[in-house]
């Protein structure tokens, strides 16, 4: 938490160099129960201390000045959240490397990492490459690839979807700070209007991941969860779907580190899409840290706990947007479209 700042600069810097949309607002979390209200009130003190910032309670009664609903019990502000596009930060991501010298192949999976007496060999298929030096940053869909990470990140399934766009008179209403927006449920869901500022972006955890029907089955869920927060949305269409993985930890932080001489970024759960672009600077090989600065904050060993067997397979990337639903009241499917 202490070095959020610091990674926001490096985001701040990596933003001015590839014009990303990158907003800094508030998130406002709003608790589902009055338990939940007094829970966050205990906590307040701790969050300042932590994270110096003006974070503070809204009570009910004043809840509307930040998201026009009744759903929940008051919340917390807490200043200094970014909201950025994420396409557009990936694309200015790859830019940036690009500028730097790398070369980005998209598109082929990695099938196998060994070990050899100067580097490794690793495998795509029957392609193959000698590297000095491999850094897995596969997160949760690392999959089967590499057994130690299996066994430390859980794959998690994490879906978005976005309204057609909406009256501002409506977006005003519902949103009228355009603050970063989430649920103080164990499961979080979280909200957002889109970058354009027409549509609302709502996301959370869905369980389904296979089969036929699975956009449909996930948008419908959290087209669901969404009324309950946006009752007056009944009538408006959900013009797009998409899901990816997220990877969590048992700690529930991202975990640097290095087995067998691989190095390893993951553990990048929802909030935190910041950390991937610090972890460069942080990661403990020789190779790859020696002349950068790096911040001696947590290097994780990263502890299995469990097995996990479950394997999600493989996703060339986790914003694709598999296809588009027209849901609104009637569920029915449409054309693929992109969001940006
Ligand atoms: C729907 C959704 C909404 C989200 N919303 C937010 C949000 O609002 N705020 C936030 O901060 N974070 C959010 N996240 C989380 C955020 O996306 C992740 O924390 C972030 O993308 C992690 O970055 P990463 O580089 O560590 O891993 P990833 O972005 O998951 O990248 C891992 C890459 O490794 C590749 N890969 C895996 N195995 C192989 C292989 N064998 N060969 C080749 N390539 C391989 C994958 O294709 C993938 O491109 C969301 C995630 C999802 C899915």
């Amino acid at each position: 938490m202490r070095s959020g700042s610091s990674q926001y600069r490096m985001l701040g810097q990596n933003v001015a160099a590839v014009n990303i949309i990158y907003i800094i607002s508030v998130l406002f979390r709003g608790a589902v129960t009055p338990r939940a209200y007094d829970a966050i009130g205990a906590q307040l003190e701790r969050i300042r201390k932590v994270m110096p910032c003006d974070a503070h309670l809204v009570p009910r009664a004043e809840q509307h000045g930040e998201i026009g609903t009744d759903f929940y019990h008051g919340g917390l502000a807490i200043p200094g959240y970014a909201g950025l596009h994420p396409a557009r930060y990936v694309a200015g991501l790859a830019q940036a490397a690009e500028r730097a010298g790398v070369t980005i192949i998209g598109g082929i999976r990695v099938t196998a990492i060994e070990r050899q007496a100067a580097g490794f060999r690793v495998s795509a298929g029957r392609k193959q490459i000698q590297a000095k030096q491999v850094l897995l940053a596969t997160n949760g869909y690392n999959g089967s690839l590499y057994p130690f990470l299996q066994r430390r990140i859980i794959p998690i399934r994490s879906a978005i979807i976005a309204t057609e766009p909406l009256p501002s008179a409506v977006m005003s209403r519902l949103m009228p700070k355009r603050r970063m927006l989430a649920g103080s449920q164990r499961v979080v869901t979280y909200f957002r209007p889109s970058p354009d500022g027409t549509r609302i972006v709502f996301g959370g955890r869905v369980l389904k991941v296979t089969g036929e029907d699975v956009v449909e089955t996930n948008a419908a869920h959290l087209r669901k969860q969404m009324l309950q927060v946006f009752p007056e949305l009944a009538d408006a269409g959900i013009s797009h779907y998409w899901h990816g993985q997220t990877g969590f930890t048992f700690d529930k932080l991202p975990h640097l580190g290095q087995h067998e001489g691989v190095d390893y970024a993951c553990g990048s759960t929802g909030p935190v899409s910041r950390v991937p672009a610090g972890s460069a600077t942080r990661l403990p090989s020789a190779c790859w840290g020696s002349k950068i600065n790096r911040v001696p904050t947590k290097i994780c060993p990263s502890a299995a706990v469990i097995s996990i067997t479950a394997s999600p397979g493989f996703c060339p990337s986790p914003f694709s947007i598999t296809r588009c639903v027209t849901a609104g009241t009637s569920g029915n499917a449409g054309p693929s479209a992109s969001i940006g």
